[in-house]
């Protein structure tokens, strides 16, 4: 890439598109566009400006058990989407890789604007890292096998990997897509329903992703985007008693929280990535322009 904004082989680079109003503020629970049930909102703001961008509405308790119920209804035995072979799974979830690289400048400056990261990075990381990700487990859809396992006697013993259920997702603020698409793509490539929470900081990409969900036709209820705040709608998924899973990825107090309530719910399964362990040192010597310093740098935040 050169200084003049194109890039080696001559191309011009994208380009934020301007956003004069966010469209999507609402929670997504079924598949539709729900607002609060307690009538709040919140304000996101650009932290690189700090302006304000827009207000989101605000989960709590209620709505969490709402999208919950409207998970639990899409994971029944006889929904469309137990319903559906392994393969259009897969279909679908390329189709969401499809609308995300169609949408990709838009969601770059969405990204842009909610975290204060430059644009480039989010166009060049952030939206190739979670495009190709919906594309990898696309292609898990169908390969996911059971094993026959001889045993004596006249007996048949054959595994069959099931769905866990309904998965609670908790995103941090860093990578708010690439975080979402990270918990979202393997768990629908398995069949499971998802209740996502995005950070407070940065709601906006999680919230354009359910308009797509909704335009590429996954059934309703499959797919439930909750924008809040921690200590209430982050709360109430990890004590959900109907919730199976869980997966976080921020802080290790918040995480020690989570799998607390997690035990004293359901014990539903918990995943947990945290954060602070990775040293980093950056030699004088070092060239900070370069390509491997960036890759460095994104792997220790
Ligand atoms: P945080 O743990 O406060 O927030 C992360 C998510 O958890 C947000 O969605 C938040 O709303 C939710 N949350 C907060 N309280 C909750 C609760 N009581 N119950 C359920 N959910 C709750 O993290 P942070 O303040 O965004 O970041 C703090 C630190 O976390 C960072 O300095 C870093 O060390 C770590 N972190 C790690 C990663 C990683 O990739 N491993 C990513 C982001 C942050």
């Amino acid at each position: 890439m050169s200084h003049n904004g194109t890039t080696e082989n001559g191309a011009a680079l994208p380009r934020p598109v301007p956003v004069q109003e966010v469209r999507y503020t609402k929670l997504f629970i079924n598949n539709e566009w729900r607002a609060s049930s307690a009538g709040r909102t919140f304000a996101t703001f650009n932290p690189a400006t700090g302006v304000k961008i827009c207000d989101v509405h605000e989960a709590d308790h209620e709505d969490v058990n709402k999208a919950v119920a409207a998970a639990k209804a899409a994971q029944r035995r006889s929904s469309a989407w137990r319903r559906m072979d392994a393969s259009s799974r897969g279909r679908l979830l390329h189709k969401l890789a499809d609308l995300m690289e169609r949408d990709r400048l838009l969601l770059a400056t969405l990204e842009t604007m909610d975290t204060g990261k430059p644009f480039l990075q989010a166009f060049l990381v952030d939206l190739d890292g979670s495009i190709r990700t919906l594309r990898y487990f696309a292609g898990w859809a169908d390969k996911i096998h059971g094993k026959s396992l001889p045993v004596d006697d006249t007996v048949v013993c054959l595994t069959q990997h099931e769905p866990v259920g309904v998965c609670g997702a908790i995103i941090p603020w860093n990578f708010p897509l690439l975080m979402l698409t990270w918990k979202m793509a393997p768990a629908l490539s398995c069949g499971n329903t998802l209740v996502i929470k995005p950070a407070e900081q940065t709601p906006l990409s999680a919230l354009h992703v359910g308009s797509l969900i909704k335009e590429a036709n996954f059934p309703p209820g499959v797919v439930n985007i909750l924008p809040g705040l921690g200590p209430t709608a982050g709360a109430a998924i990890a004590s959900h008693m109907d919730i199976d899973k869980v997966a976080f990825t921020g802080s290790t107090e918040v995480g020690q929280l989570i799998k607390e309530a997690a035990a004293r719910s359901n014990l539903k399964r918990v995943t947990l990535e945290l954060g602070g362990k990775n040293p980093c040192i950056v030699f004088a010597d070092c060239d900070c322009t370069s390509r491997g310093f960036l890759i460095c740098r994104l792997s220790v935040l």
